[in-house]
């Protein structure tokens, strides 16, 4: 529409200026015209004059020379001079000849008559032939030369010269006339060319300002006046039809706009309906989720907290099963709702991520610790790679980073049955103007996913094949999520897969780097190492981190091999099995060379001690490897200062236990039976006794009557629930009739209200269902622990482990936390164990003497699990050492040597019992 205008306006500018060149262009053509015809005619009519005069004069000049020629004939033979002069003189008879002259025949002048000037020729003259019309007109002269006879003989020349002035006199009156011709034809055409000018250019400047009028006002109806039925008439008539059309789709595009706006406002009309009605049913899902998750974490805190109990409690061992698969599933069944809850949070944009500090490689080492014990029951080698060049710190959210992480490695799990699983982490430089990205992997050696499914599996509740579902189980949400999440972190998250022969997923994210790498420490001297351990993952990552300290490194599979590498080798990192093979080659006197001996072990393993109380091993190394560890056991190798018997102590785990609050009031309100059941007893387990509520009301009241240290109080009750209770008592807190008391929130994590409880006026919040842990953390926030102390730390339980390597005593301080009424349930632990595994050390020998591999895997299960339950770890280790070897099929030599360490782990642990039970039985009284 723009450009049709625009297009007008042009056309009528150049219009415009066309009519007025047009105009002048006429008049000038007409002018030329006639001056041009005028001028044409004028000259012929010279040339004719010119022509006509001179051929004339010519002839009459002759004809007069002739005549005096014969004149002077006679006086000119008888030399009379005076006679020729007398002949010559009837020549001033003839009025234009002024000129006359008699040469001799010898050149010399005879007789001469008229003026001198007469024969004089002009410049311009001499370029044309004598007497020619042109030489005449310039020199406006005439010659004529003729013999002078006699008898017939030539005896002199007469020459004759003519004026001819009156030649360009007469072209002079020629050359007026037609100028008075020209300037009367000129008038004349003036008058013709301004007539024949308004019959072409009026039409033509009507035209224009019909468009300027169009052009001005947009008014297409106005149309050009037809006046003759020429040319210009046909172009008046094209443009009036052009305006025609014009204001013809102008009105049905009018029309047409009018409908839009019209369709345009219905559709808006309709889509904020549909708008307002999607929101309606947003909010009525949120609704529905977060009432949902209230309602089924409810009855769940109960189910598991009290499934979570029973598993810990003295309870015959397929009691206590079943209820570890209560516990279990509970758990699996709660990681789904929260898999969902997550799900739809992230739908409805309601998804925060922090900004805090990360440590990669931290993340990288919690997921493999997490998933390690899983791992290792599949027989999966899970190992750990983290890049040279991986920042130290990032800015990201780990609980986030973490999950996906998880959800890959969970993934990865399920899917391999055997091989190895490895999590990397590598750092991608933003080279060439591109962010740099940090690079998570997860690479297995499972199933695969065929390339058509590929996609599909990052869409919510898909899953590559049906069938594996079913055996593996899930609900097809891990992957949407993960993949929602790290376009939260402005990343991509892919695969790439074979069926059969594995998967690689990964993830990227942006990345602010906090700390750069942390340098690697080189050795420059020529030094080897020797990887001897199981798996095919763990022993590359770890010749990977030695080569990058420049240590030249050996995979080694087979004992023999082993063997010959010990002499040239400086450093030897290797599982137990490896290193009993090197103690027998040393016995042997094989090893000529001693080189650094550190022990590849599992956390709890116990099979290292007496490679170290030996001498065998001088270090321990556990797996699953971090990064960290490995390169600080390398520093340690190469300033040879490695730790001994003292690495003992940081192979065993920390021991949990829990601080006591003994004399502390607390005030616990939930209106669900179970959960203040639930709440009653974890509170026990830290020597609270808490007082209960069964609403909001009542806890104002029971808050306002006792003076209590804390307050736990359920977010959604009836009456009055714990946001309006909180602010109630808030308020007779400010009026002094209350001293100031800690207030957490029990909330079962509605979708969307995580932050109410900090508005409400609330110190802290527990998510139910919570954890002894979680319990104990949170109170130890808000409250001074009584007499007890957060036994978290790593130096007593490595005491604990120097005082009685035998026993783990935590576990037994486990036993005795769990039971929080009638103290002797340690006492009868033990008795129990006592009692059983006597004769589950009998079994186990009549099993190994007959060489029945599953009845020893059976007996050694038993004993194990009975052993592990009393922190007899070392009778545990052997027993499962045992259990391993037997379901691997090992010889009966093989088992019959691991039967009797098992034997002498069981006479050890017996000889520590009494000591056991006599402080047990102490504590009870
Ligand atoms: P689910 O809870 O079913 O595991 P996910 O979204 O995590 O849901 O995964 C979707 C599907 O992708 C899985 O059901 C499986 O078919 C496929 N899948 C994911 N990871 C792997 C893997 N490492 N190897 C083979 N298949 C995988």
């Amino acid at each position: 529409m723009l450009a049709s205008v625009r297009n007008r306006r042009k056309l009528q500018a150049t219009m415009s200026k066309r009519t007025k060149s047009l105009r002048g262009r006429l008049t000038s053509l007409v002018i030329v015209a006639i001056f041009g015809a005028v001028g044409i005619v004028t000259l012929s009519s010279i040339w004719r004059e010119t022509v006509q005069f001179s051929e004339g004069k010519r002839t009459e000049l002759y004809a007069s020379a002739n005549v005096f020629a014969a004149a002077v004939s006679d006086s000119v033979a008888g030399g009379d001079k005076d006679g020729a002069l007398d002949a010559l003189r009837a020549i001033s008879f003839i009025p234009t000849i002024d000129y006359v002259r008699v040469d001799a025949a010898d050149g010399s002048l005879f007789a001469e008559l008229g003026g001198e000037g007469a024969t004089a020729s002009g410049e311009w003259a001499d370029m044309f032939p004598e007497n020619s019309p042109m030489s005449m007109l310039l020199s406006q002269s005439a010659v004529a030369r003729v013999p002078v006879l006699d008898g017939g003989q030539e005896i002199a020349t007469l020459t004759l010269h003519a004026d001819t002035g009156s030649l360009s006199q007469r072209i002079g009156v020629l050359v007026y006339d037609a100028l008075a011709a020209a300037i009367f034809a000129g008038g004349i055409g003036l008058l013709i060319a301004l007539k024949m000018q308004r019959a072409i250019t009026d039409p033509i400047m009507g035209l224009v300002r019909v468009m300027s009028r169009v052009r001005e006002s947009g008014d297409f109806s106005a149309r050009a006046e037809l006046v003759e039925n020429d040319e210009t008439g046909q172009l008046v008539e094209t443009f009036n039809t052009m305006l025609d059309h014009i204001q013809e789709r102008d009105s049905k595009l009018q029309a047409h706009q009018r409908d839009l706006k019209k369709v345009v406002e219905q559709r808006t009309r309709q889509l904020r309906i549909a708008k307002e009605s999607a929101e309606a049913a947003n909010v009525a899902k949120s609704d529905f989720l977060a009432t949902m998750s209230h309602e089924i974490r409810t009855p769940m805190n109960g189910m598991l907290a009290m499934a979570d109990l029973l598993s810990k409690a003295p309870l015959a061992p397929r009691y206590k099963r079943y209820a570890e698969v209560i516990a279990k599933s509970g758990q699996s069944l709660l990681a789904i709702i929260n898999d969902v809850l997550d799900f739809s949070k992230i739908e409805a944009g309601r998804l925060e991520l922090e900004k805090i500090p990360v440590r990669p490689a931290d993340i990288v080492d919690d997921v493999v610790s997490l998933f390690w014990e899983r791992a290792a029951s599949k027989h999966v080698d899970l190992a750990a790679f983290v890049s040279a060049n991986t920042p130290e710190e990032i800015e990201g959210d780990p609980v986030r980073i973490s999950q996906v992480l998880s959800n890959l490695v969970n993934n990865a799990l399920k899917f391999t049955e055997q091989g190895h699983v490895l999590v990397g982490v590598d750092y991608k430089p933003g080279a060439g103007g591109r962010t740099p990205m940090l690079e998570f992997s997860v690479v297995d050696t499972g199933v695969g996913i065929p390339q058509d499914k590929q996609a599909a599996i990052f869409e919510a509740f898909s899953q590559a094949d049906q069938t594996t579902t079913r055996r593996y189980g899930g609900t097809g949400l891990g992957l949407a999520i993960s993949r929602r999440l790290v376009e939260a972190m402005s990343g991509d998250i892919g695969l790439v897969s074979k069926p059969g022969k594995g998967s690689r997923f990964f993830f990227t994210m942006k990345t602010k780097m906090l700390a750069p790498p942390r340098a690697v420490r080189r050795t420059k001297e020529d030094k080897r190492a020797i990887i001897a351990i199981d798996g095919d993952a763990t022993p590359k990552m770890l010749a990977h981190y030695l080569r990058e300290s420049g240590v030249m490194t050996t995979i080694v599979e087979q004992d023999a091999e082993f063997g010959a590498l010990i002499a040239c080798a400086d450093m030897i990192f290797a599982s137990p099995t490896f290193y009993h093979a090197y103690q027998k080659s040393i016995e042997k006197g094989r090893a000529q060379w001693i080189p650094a001996r550190v022990c590849i072990c599992e956390l709890g393993d116990t099979a290292p001690d007496t490679l170290v109380e030996n001498g065998v091993v001088e270090d321990i190394l556990l797996a699953p490897l971090s990064r960290r560890e490995v390169m600080e056991q390398i520093e340690r190798v190469f300033d040879a200062r490695l730790r001994g018997k003292a690495a003992l102590a940081g192979a065993e785990p920390p021991s949990p236990s829990y601080p006591t609050f003994r004399g502390q009031r607390v005030l616990a309100a939930d209106d669900s039976a179970v959960n203040r059941e639930v709440v009653k007893e974890a509170l026990a387990r830290l020597n609270l006794e808490p007082t209960l509520a069964n609403d909001g009301r009542e806890a104002v009241r029971l808050a306002q009557a006792g003076k209590f240290d804390l307050i736990l109080m359920d977010c959604s009750m009836p009456e009055m629930d714990g946001y309006e209770a909180t602010h109630a008592i808030r308020a007779l807190e400010k009026l002094g009739k209350l001293k100031p008391t800690p207030i957490i929130a029990l909330s079962a994590h509605v979708a969307g209200k995580e932050d109410a409880w900090r508005s409400a006026g609330m110190n802290d919040y527990l998510t139910k269902p919570f954890t002894l842990e979680t319990l104990a953390a949170v109170l130890s926030k808000h409250l001074e622990a009584g007499g007890g102390e957060f036994v978290r730390e790593l130096s007593d339980a490595a005491t604990a482990i120097a005082e009685n390597p035998v026993f783990d005593r935590a576990v037994m301080d486990q036993i005795a936390a769990i039971q929080s009424s009638g103290a002797d349930l340690p006492l009868r632990t033990l008795n129990l164990f006592e009692e059983h595994s006597r004769k589950a050390m009998r079994d186990l020998i009549e099993a190994l003497k007959t060489g029945n591999g599953s009845a020893v895997t059976h007996a050694a299960h038993a004993l194990k699990s009975m052993s592990a339950n009393i922190g007899a770890v070392r009778l545990a280790a052997a027993c499962g050492a045992l259990e391993r070897a037997a379901a691997d099929g090992e010889s009966a030599a093989a088992l019959a040597r691991l039967g009797k360490t098992a034997a002498s782990e069981f006479r050890e642990a017996h000889k520590m019992l009494p000591r056991l039970m006599a402080k047990y039985k102490r504590s009870a009284a």
